[in-house]
This record gives C-alpha cells, sequence and structure tokens, in this order.
C-alpha cells in the first residue's frame, strides 16, 4: 500500500476488534518470604534515618571510608573526613528543615521580606531564608547532624 493511499478508517476496520488476551500471570516459586519479613525489607530499603539504627550508620560509614580508602587512594585519615561530611550531607538530606511557613524565615522566624533566598529542601520544594540567615542555618544544621551522628557513635 502506498502511504499517499492510506486510509486510516478502513485500516481500523479491517482490524479485529476483539480485546486482547490476558496475559497468563507469573508463577511465584519462592514464596516462602512471609509479608512481615517483605515489609522489613522494603522499610530497609527507604531513605530515611528515622531507619537507620546507629549499626546501618556504622557499616554506611565503614563502607564508605574503605571503598575511600582502597578504592580511591586516600589516606585513612582524608577517607574518615570524606566520609564524615557524607554522613553530615545524608544526615541533612533526610532530616530536612520541618519549617515551612510560606514567608518566615527557618533560621530566624522573622518575615523573608522582598528578597529572600532559596534553599533546596531535601523533604520536598524549597525553604526562603534572609541571605544573612544562610550561613547560620547551614551551621545549625551541621550541628544537629553532628550531634546525631555522635548519638551514633559516628564522630571525628
Ligand atoms: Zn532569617
Amino acid at each position: 500500500m502506498s502511504s499517499l493511499n492510506f486510509d486510516p478508517y478502513a485500516q481500523l476496520a479491517k482490524q479485529d476488534s476483539s480485546p486482547a488476551k490476558s496475559a497468563n500471570p507469573a508463577k511465584v516459586e519462592n514464596n516462602h518470604l512471609s509479608l512481615a519479613s517483605l515489609a522489613t525489607l522494603a522499610a530497609r530499603t527507604t531513605h530515611s534515618s528515622n531507619i537507620w539504627d546507629a549499626a546501618d550508620w556504622h557499616a554506611f560509614y565503614h563502607e564508605r571510608a574503605g571503598i575511600a580508602e582502597h578504592d580511591g587512594g586516600l589516606s585513612r585519615i582524608d577517607a574518615d573526613h570524606m566520609t564524615y561530611e557524607h554522613c553530615v550531607v545524608r544526615w541533612m538530606n533526610e532530616n530536612p528543615i520541618g519549617h515551612k511557613s510560606p514567608g518566615i524565615c527557618p533560621q530566624c522566624s522573622q518575615a523573608t521580606g522582598s528578597n529572600p533566598i532559596a534553599v533546596l529542601n531535601p523533604g520536598g520544594g524549597h525553604l526562603w531564608l534572609h541571605d544573612k540567615c544562610h550561613s547560620p542555618c547551614l551551621a545549625r544544621r551541621r550541628q544537629e547532624a553532628a550531634k546525631a551522628l555522635v548519638g551514633m557513635g559516628i564522630e571525628l
């Protein structure tokens, strides 16, 4: 058939109008996992520090530091510093700032006025704060992260 003579209505009329057959369901051969174990597995694969305990953070820290040292060629001191910074950032990402009132700076709790700066909030979206409050806010967040990490036995 030439494309110049193509009649889409005639083509549709020639097609079988019966519905497609449904696919056979997959056979589940490994059905020894209970719903509880699947729920636990699903919870452990999400990225929330609420479910990470000290053992999880230690495993993460030592894996990252080991990779940085052995595969990355860093000294152990540099690998520890890099990994600690990674943990701080990860903690901040997994524990976003909860204060999200529009027009209110999350650092000083004052109205942001007409010239705020936007900061990404890992919990979703962004926050607006004064430019003068950005550094103190970051410092406060780092202190919160350091305190939480110390509580899990991770510190420099
Ligand atoms: Zn402020």
